[in-house]
């Protein structure tokens, strides 16, 4: 049976960067996918802290920079009640002006393949076509996987730590304990697909997301190439029995119901090339866990818990928890501190960003504000000292300055900023004040934890 330090389930976003990040200690890492990259993916839309902070820490950035994806400089929306639609700019914050301002809309496909060839590169063994069907335990701690290889024989391996990473479909979550819990704020259905030849927004913004919310939900609108655009209805509970028919009919009608994307796509056609030929659904995927790791197992991303994606963190959400997991990892490997205390801090950074997103989407989903109130609201919770617009953009870029407020998310916002400068500048980005009282900081290369200077 072949032993390793790390098992890693799932070669998404998520999966490559815990992979990468203990293989780059020098860890014996195994990552498994049931899949064959590129295989396809939602989840088009990145934020500059994806990009600037863990692509850069995965050796990564500078092919993504090449990649030709389309550069996102923030996000356009018709929501609320404000009748003409409206513009933020990752740029609007001074803190995040210059080299970091703006993030990229991706094909995952190519996108998830740059991540994932990095993990290998940086020295984790991974095995595609192969699917993990359970785990094992030794004694009272997940001790490895067990696994079909792409021979269909089932094998096992054991390690240290299994981290699962294989999504919202994974089968193996339950083992760490506790229940996902599905959010009744977000019961959303999504309906997606893909067409040629949409119109774009006109320079600088033809690049953002456009999201228009409309009687039944809303849309997303994102440029993928010049000329390919993901077109996504996020419909609400009350009405999902529109989709419940032929989705292709379904989809027409909830485009002519939402008057400026019916306009965006007058002279456009449906995308015929795989994987974009085709509709896809994905619905009550909304949910958090009451519990996220367990001795000797953890879960990344989606696995563990995803929000709405109407602010684009799904991805983020995956790679800094796989960041954090990561940390965790190392530091246990490398004999630093107890497990308990190594995932005591993951746990506590990982569920205050997802209430990040969480608590703000639902003030965000009451659509009888207008643009004022949703930056107003960004600047009540951050504490934010500058414009009401800067607290909204370093917001939903998930970033933020040290010197905000910590009432309420200053000090988590400020990871993301410390995420980028890691990502730009390495060991002399500095250090971080810790999250938590007693709490643990990251080291300079930002790959272990370490007890902060007194
Ligand atoms: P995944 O990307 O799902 O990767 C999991 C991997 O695990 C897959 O490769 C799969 O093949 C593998 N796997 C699964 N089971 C097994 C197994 N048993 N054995 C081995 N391998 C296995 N996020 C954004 O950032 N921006 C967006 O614009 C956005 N839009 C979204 C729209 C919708 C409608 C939805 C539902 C989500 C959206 N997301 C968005 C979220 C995004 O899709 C996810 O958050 C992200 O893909 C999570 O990454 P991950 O690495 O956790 O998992």
């Amino acid at each position: 049976m072949d032993d390793y330090d790390v098992i890693v389930v799932g070669g998404g976003p998520g999966g490559s960067t815990v992979a990468g990040l203990t293989a780059a200690e020098g860890h014996r890492v195994l990552l498994l996918d049931k899949d064959r990259f590129p295989r396809y993916q939602i989840g088009e839309s990145l934020l500059p802290a994806t990009v600037h902070g863990i692509c850069a820490m995965l050796g990564v950035r500078d092919e993504i920079e090449r990649a030709g994806f389309v550069r996102k400089r923030g996000g356009t929306f018709k929501w609320g009640t404000g009748a003409e639609p409206w513009t933020f700019s990752f740029a609007a914050s001074d803190r995040m002006a210059g080299p970091t301002s703006y993030a990229y809309q991706v094909e995952r496909a190519r996108f998830d393949t740059l991540l994932l060839d990095g993990a290998r590169r940086l020295g984790a063994e991974i095995r595609q076509g192969h699917r993990a069907l359970g785990t094992l335990r030794a004694g009272e701690r997940i001790g490895g996987v067990r696994y079909l290889d792409d021979a269909g024989y089932e094998r096992h391996a054991t390690a240290r730590f299994v981290v699962d990473a294989s999504g919202h479909g994974s089968r193996l979550h339950h083992d760490v304990g506790g229940v996902r819990e599905y959010s009744p704020h977000f019961r959303n259905l999504a309906l997606f697909g893909y067409f040629e030849g949409g119109h774009r927004m006109p320079a600088p913004d033809a690049g953002n997301i456009l999201c228009v919310s409309f009687a039944d939900g809303w849309f997303w609108y994102i440029p993928l190439s010049d000329t390919l655009t993901s077109v996504g209805a996020v419909v609400k509970q009350e009405s999902a029995d529109r989709v419940q028919g032929d989705p292709e009919t379904a989809y027409s009608a909830l485009i002519e119901d939402c008057p400026l994307i019916e306009e965006f796509l007058r002279d456009a056609r449906r995308a015929t090339e795989p994987p974009y030929d085709r509709l896809r659904v994905r619905k009550d995927y909304s949910y958090d866990r009451t519990v996220l790791w367990s001795p000797g197992m953890v879960l990344v991303g989606d696995a563990a818990c995803f929000i709405d994606p109407v602010f684009s963190s799904g991805v983020h959400l995956a790679t800094y928890s796989g960041l954090l997991a990561a940390r965790s990892i190392n530091s246990t490997l490398s004999g630093f501190a107890d497990e308990k205390r190594c995932f005591a801090e993951f746990e506590a950074r990982y569920r205050r960003e997802f209430g990040l997103f969480r608590d703000f989407l639902i003030s965000f989903y009451r659509l009888d504000s207008g643009e004022d109130d949703y930056f107003r609201q960004a600047r009540r919770l951050t504490g934010h000292h500058g414009t009401a617009g800067e607290a909204f953009a370093e917001l939903v870029g998930g970033v933020s300055s040290q010197d905000f407020s910590r009432a309420m998310f200053g000090d988590v916002l400020a990871e993301g900023v410390q995420l980028q400068l890691r990502g730009l500048l390495g060991e002399a980005a500095g250090d971080e004040p810790p999250m938590f009282p007693g709490g643990l900081v990251p080291t300079a290369d930002g790959r272990r934890w370490r007890v902060p200077d007194a």
